[in-house]
């Protein structure tokens, strides 16, 4: 029945995507989690991605993207105050994922006396930061950082003994006090300044000792940072110029006295997207720090945490991804267009197929990743970490953006309107892959691997020649790999390619082992041996699109 006051039905759109199991809905994340050694946590995943999926959090992302953080420099008689005010939305997310334990599960068995990391924590993890990412993205922001940072404060005794158990109770607590009061802490990082982000090296803050240099000694901070994000954090670690060169420094929020540290912050960031994280501009007026490690080993120090987050990058793009995909299946199996549903449309069928190849190999990726952070005592794993981390980092977070854009085209109009996910997410997804080393940074760091540990990259090659076993496809693009190796001096320029080349052959490797044959011969014909192309839907006509599409649909497991 037409009310009086409209000319017609509301018909023939899809329901909205939410109250969906995010983790039970995900026939290849299940896999992943299983394959890479999580699978003791497939319940808790289960049910986090219950609620990570609910028609409630869902909302909760979205209010709070639009109602961004806003800065408080003073007070109203003039006082400093430096404070960031977050709507509740925010806050609530950010309990979510800290009462999962997503900021410091990791570290739990740290602790312990006594006690070794549970194994498999990080894929289990990384399968609850995968779905968090898929709730809301902002806020993983200090959700990571705070767990990056944990290997940096344990090169510090004193400072890990101090700041370590206030991490690791599964609690958030926002309060504005000093952090000995508080439930739990978070932790960010400042590193990049006005003339330089990748070229660290570049910092003019400057570092003070107050009474001896050294590790884990008390000094004062004069200069800025360009980017800080998160600025309510607990504490930061920062990068300054000591006498000794370049130091790691822990900064926090509040002096030993109880009284609030000179960081002065200047204003907000206005950001493409990520709008729920604020991203501050830092003065450092005189502000107290301690220092982690010797004098002018800040890089060294720090890349550890660097590296925690670079797997979060390749975790949370995956799952962005992911979200993205099941939006445009959902979409497609309820829309119909000249008397046919959407997704029985051969084109579409392509389209979105295609997609979900993409989707399979960056899950595949980061969490076999993960996997090596888990092991990382054995050699092996160690090498699959240190040169798969900026391959996976680049990769996937480079396949985001053109996913997330043909996703949002699925939807049609419908997709480039604000009250549906997907333009926000549009508009999320490029940050994983300019911060925590930018492309070319991440190319120039493979390269590095290449020229200066050839141990690690024959380990890797050798892993992936006996991956590719029989499969001839596979076997010429090792080989192929293998040629461009042997040209040391064009390494540096061929950077991309390389990455480009090693992450694809892979994941190809991990699709032709463990997924369904329908996905790795698809991936393979189109990705290793097909001919070159430059969007999404081509290529597939051979392929099972109907397996791939009923593996990848949300409303089908
Ligand atoms: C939303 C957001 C939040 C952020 N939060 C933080 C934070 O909390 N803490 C923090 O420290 N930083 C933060 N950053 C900063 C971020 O890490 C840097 O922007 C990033 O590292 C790049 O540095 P840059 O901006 O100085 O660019 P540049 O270093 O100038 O790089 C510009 C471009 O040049 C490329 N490039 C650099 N070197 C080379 C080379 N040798 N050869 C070829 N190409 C090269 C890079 O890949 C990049 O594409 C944040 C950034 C964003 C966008």
């Amino acid at each position: 029945m037409v009310a009086p006051s409209e000319t017609h039905e509301v018909f023939n759109q899809s329901p909205p995507f939410e109250d969906v199991n995010l983790y039970g809905s995900d026939a290849a994340l299940i896999e992943a989690v299983e394959r890479e050694g999580g699978g003791h946590a497939a319940k808790s995943l289960d049910a986090f991605g219950k609620v990570a999926g609910s028609a409630e959090a869902l909302e909760r992302g979205r209010i709070a993207n639009v109602e961004s953080p806003k800065l408080a420099t003073h007070d109203r008689q003039g006082r400093r105050r430096d404070v960031v005010t977050f709507h509740p939305a925010y806050h609530t997310l950010m309990r979510t994922s800290c009462n999962a334990g997503l900021h410091s599960s990791v570290w739990a068995h740290l602790g312990k006396r006594g006690a070794q990391r549970a194994p498999g924590a990080h894929v289990a993890r990384a399968g609850a930061f995968y779905l968090a990412a898929q709730m809301e993205a902002g806020h993983c922001c200090p959700i990571t950082m705070t767990n990056a940072a944990v290997p940096v404060l344990m090169q510090e005794p004193d400072v890990a003994a101090e700041w370590v158990p206030r991490v690791l109770p599964f609690e958030y607590d926002p309060g504005f006090v000093p952090a000995e009061n508080k439930a739990a802490v978070t932790l960010g990082m400042g590193m990049t300044e006005k003339q330089g982000g990748t070229d660290v090296r570049a910092a003019t803050t400057v570092a003070e000792p107050i009474a001896g240099a050294g590790p884990g000694r008390e000094y004062l901070l004069t200069g800025h940072k360009w980017f800080l994000s998160a600025p309510m954090s607990d504490a930061f670690l920062v990068l300054a110029q000591a006498q000794g060169g370049l130091t790691c420094f822990l900064v926090p929020r509040f002096l030993p006295d109880g009284s609030v540290n000179a960081l002065h912050l200047q204003r907000l960031k206005d950001k493409l997207g990520n709008r729920s994280n604020a991203s501050s501009e830092v003065e450092f007026q005189g502000a107290w720090a301690r220092a982690i490690g010797e004098e002018g080993r800040g890089v060294a120090t720090i890349i550890e945490m660097v590296t925690y987050t670079r797997l979060d990058c390749a975790i949370s793009s995956a799952g962005l991804m992911r979200f993205g995909l099941a939006n445009a299946v959902h979409h497609a199996e309820h829309r119909t267009v000249f008397q046919k549903k959407l997704v029985d449309q051969p084109v579409m069928q392509q389209v979105l197929a295609d997609m979900a190849l993409d989707v399979e190999a960056a899950t595949a990726l980061s969490f076999r990743l993960a996997r090596a952070f888990d092991r990382a005592e054995d050699p092996r794993a160690s090498a699959w970490r240190r040169l798969m981390t900026p391959v996976t980092k680049y990769w996937v977070c480079k396949m985001a953006p053109p996913l997330v854009a043909e996703a949002m085209e699925c939807l049609g109009g419908n997709g480039y309107v604000e009250e549906a996910p997907l333009a926000r997410l549009y508009r999320e997804v490029p940050v994983n892959s300019i911060w925590e080393g930018s492309g070319n940074v991440m190319a120039l760091d493979v390269a590095r691997v290449l020229q200066r540990e050839p141990l690690a990259v024959a380990t890797v090659m050798d892993e992936l020649a006996s991956a590719a076993g029989d499969d001839q496809h596979l076997r010429r693009a090792h080989a192929r790999l293998e040629a461009m190796l042997q040209e040391p001096k064009l390494l540096d320029a061929r950077g991309r390619t390389l990455v480009e080349a090693l992450a694809v052959l892979s994941a190809a490797t991990i699709l032709r082992a463990h997924a369904p044959a329908a996905v790795a011969d698809a991936f393979i014909a189109t990705r290793i041996s097909g001919d070159p192309r430059s969007t999404y839907g081509q290529g597939l006509e051979h392929a099972d699109v109907r397996a791939i599409l009923n593996r990848a649909s949300p409303n089908a497991v």
